[in-house]
């Protein structure tokens, strides 16, 4: 019997997840996507600093695959009907199996003030408006792989802003020690103000407090810090953790409902030695890919193969002419070995 694949996000993972799982004998695919584009979304902040992305219509990517596209947005999943609700569509779209990719967003509700004051780049939309608003002294808050990429990008594509970055950690606090230097070595050459190991406590119109009642004037704050996820997971009643990723098991198949998938950043899945994957799409790859073959693998009444997954390397962009590709173990710890300048940016 033909089973119907459907698969909600046309991310780096949605899409991937898509177009391998219409290559199974047997299934028919449909993907649902908020946009008719597919988003580039590590490449956002060379968006916010104007440089233009190519344009990508989700339907000559979907060419010649077969899977159909349906361009609306997901408001509610039925799980016990096997239904997905559409914002434009009074018929609901029904499901034999179900991949829930729905990616994430900035979230601009940790700290007073971000909503109001503060911009982001982990959305177009988000990326656009920084792009039209950025000026004057830019404070970048978060000194994780998007805070460095976003500070770099701004400090070299555009000369005329003057770039701080503001952040909890160490900068780079996940790379070796030379990965580090390398970071502060390329942020010295942009000329990029680096106030670390400080907390922000309140973004206004001009500028960050800090938890210690310091105030940094700023022009435009981007923040940087932290994601969340799509709350349609939590209200279809699929098991969740404290963040509203979906619970998946090591085929990626959600733990409370044996017709759902997870991958990408909406899923939280983990190693076989238990560690959550970061919300990356390094990691959200793999995860799609793993995902369709375990849904193969049932399909075709087998025992469906486990994820396997290690980390190989952390690459980050600084600017156009540098980036640092730091090695690291299976669990992502860094090494010393690394790749840094334009072969690295390359
Ligand atoms: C500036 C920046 C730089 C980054 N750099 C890197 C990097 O170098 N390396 C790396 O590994 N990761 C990087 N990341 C992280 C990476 O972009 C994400 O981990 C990745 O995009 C997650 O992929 P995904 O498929 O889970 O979801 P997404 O790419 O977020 O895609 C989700 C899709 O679901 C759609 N969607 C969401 N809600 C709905 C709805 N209700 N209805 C219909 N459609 C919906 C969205 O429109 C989108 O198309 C970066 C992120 C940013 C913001």
């Amino acid at each position: 019997m033909t089973k119907h694949i459907v698969v909600l996000g046309a991310g780096y993972s949605g899409l991937l997840a898509a177009k391998l799982a219409a290559g199974h004998a047997g299934a028919t695919v449909t993907l649902v996507n908020a946009r008719d584009r597919f988003v580039e979304r590590v490449r956002l902040h060379q968006f916010a600093a104007g440089q233009e992305l190519g344009d990508r219509r989700l339907t000559d990517l979907l060419d010649g695959t077969g899977v159909s596209l349906v361009v609306d947005e997901v408001t509610g999943i039925d799980a016990d009907a096997k239904t997905v609700r559409l914002a434009n569509r009074p018929e609901p779209v029904p499901y034999d199996t179900l991949v829930y990719a729905l990616g994430s967003q900035a979230d601009l509700d940790t700290v007073p003030g971000v909503r109001e004051h503060a911009v982001a780049v982990a959305g177009l939309e988000q990326a656009a408006t920084l792009r039209e608003r950025a000026h004057g002294t830019v404070a970048v808050v978060g000194g994780g792989l998007t805070g460095i990429e976003a500070a770099t990008e701004l400090a070299e594509t555009c000369p005329d802003l003057k770039v701080r970055l503001v952040t909890g950690g160490v900068l780079g606090g996940a790379f070796s020690e030379r990965g580090r230097k390398h970071v502060r070595r390329v942020f010295e050459r942009l000329n990029i103000d680096v106030r670390d190991e400080v907390r922000v406590a309140e973004v206004r119109a001009d500028g960050v407090v800090l938890a210690d009642g310091e105030h940094l004037s700023a022009d435009t704050v981007v923040w940087t810090t932290g994601f969340r996820v799509s709350p349609l997971a939590r209200a279809a009643g699929f098991d969740v953790d404290e963040h509203g990723r979906m619970v998946v098991d090591d085929t990626l198949r959600s733990v409370s409902h044996p017709d759902v998938y997870g991958v990408g950043d909406a899923a939280a899945a983990h190693m076989s030695n238990g560690q959550e994957l970061r919300m990356a799409c390094a990691t959200g790859i793999p995860c799609a890919v793993y995902a369709v073959r375990a849904i193969g693998d049932r399909m075709a009444g087998k025992q469906a193969r486990p994820l396997k997954f290690r980390y190989f390397n952390q690459c980050v962009s600084l600017g156009r002419r540098d980036g640092l590709i730091q090695f690291v173990r299976a669990d992502d710890s860094p090494t010393e070995k690394l790749l840094t300048g334009r072969m690295a940016a390359l």
